[in-house]
């Protein structure tokens, strides 16, 4: 029979998939590898296995334990596929810019969600991140995955999701770009691909702008799940060749292109990954062969990307006119 024990045993392994639209008089082939099959939906069910099983294997997280963790929502989900299977309780802190639809998967998931908010610094006591430590503190038998600093973050990338590009492309690829947020993608998979490439390999990073990885000051940004005001330690700047500061309106423009012209539904953080993509892409000839990493599903986004009146209270779409609309004239 082909079948599987658990969810767990269907993490990674994700498609590469040739961009055929928004690519347009581009001659190096673009792959967009395609992380929202996963089966929570994001490339972060790969790092809350990985962690987990680390955290089990060392004795840090006990069974009927709590796992604790500040997440913008995909590591929450991956984290609570794996709790719901073992039995683990989990409590999440996220900022209040992140859309409900996330924060309303999670309890779907029986997870406690605990909102802070946007404007505060990291070290404010209010701010998602202390509210997670906190929370630690005054919890026994609670373990924190930490995806900030936990070595298992760039590791799980290093081991599956880099050689599933070196393999999936026969060695070919020239050109990773990835978003970065705890910048667990980029420096595991870009890590991987380094060493297995003899160095050849550039690795892009996508950041919106705003965002410390691009040299910004942390100033805020609409893009979900990418860029920091902090500098976290899963983050290897040796293995990133160059960044590329991606605006909002880019970011969320192409985002719908995606879903329009690709049939790629996905988040704001692939739109901002492709934008990065193809700047790269348009530097090269025939013989270059760039995989973009497109990290969840646009699902979670249907009330503001994919929202014409948001777009529009934002200037990230301009108003149409006063011209009567096709269900006005029927
Ligand atoms: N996009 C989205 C939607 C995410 O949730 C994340 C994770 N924060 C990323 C991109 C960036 O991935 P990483 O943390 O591995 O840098």
């Amino acid at each position: 029979m082909r079948v599987y024990e658990n969810l767990a045993a269907v993490v990674g392994g994700t498609p590469l998939i040739r961009l055929n639209a928004v690519t347009a008089g581009i001659a190096a082939p673009v792959f967009a590898k395609l992380e929202y099959v996963n089966p929570g939906g994001s490339v972060k069910d790969r790092i809350a296995l990985a962690m987990i099983d680390a955290a089990e294997a060392t004795g840090q997280l006990r069974p009927g334990g709590t796992i604790v963790e500040p997440t913008s929502g995909n590591t929450g989900v991956g984290l609570a596929i794996v709790a719901a299977a073992r039995g683990y309780r989990c409590v999440f802190t996220m900022p209040d810019k992140i859309s409900e639809e996330k924060q309303a998967v999670l309890r779907a998931y029986g997870a406690e969600v605990l909102v802070c908010p946007t404007a505060v610094a990291p070290d404010d006591p209010r701010s998602y991140y202390s509210v997670a430590r906190r929370v630690v503190a005054e919890t026994p038998g609670a373990w924190s995955p930490d995806q900030y600093s936990n070595p298992h973050n760039p590791a799980a990338h290093h081991a599956s999701t880099g050689p599933e590009i070196w393999a999936d492309t026969d060695g070919c690829v020239t050109h990773f770009v990835a978003g970065i947020g705890t910048g667990g993608t980029i420096s595991g998979t870009g890590r991987y691909l380094k060493e297995v490439s003899g160095r050849r390999v550039q690795v892009v990073g996508a950041d919106p702008e705003g965002s410390v990885y691009s040299g910004g000051s942390g100033r805020p940004y609409l893009v979900e799940g990418v860029g920091e005001d902090i500098w976290p330690t899963t983050y290897d700047k040796a293995v990133v060749d160059r960044v590329e500061a991606v605006s909002d309106r880019d970011s969320f423009l192409m985002t719908r292109e995606l879903a329009r012209r690709e049939g790629m539904l996905v988040g704001g953080s692939c739109g901002l990954a492709v934008v990065a993509a193809l700047r790269v892409a348009r530097e090269l000839d025939a013989d270059g062969c760039v995989v973009v990493l497109l990290p969840d599903s646009g699902r979670g986004y249907l009330s503001k990307i994919f929202n014409d009146e948001w777009m529009y209270d934002y200037g990230f779409l301009d108003r149409p006119s006063d011209e009567p609309t096709v269900a006005e004239v029927l």
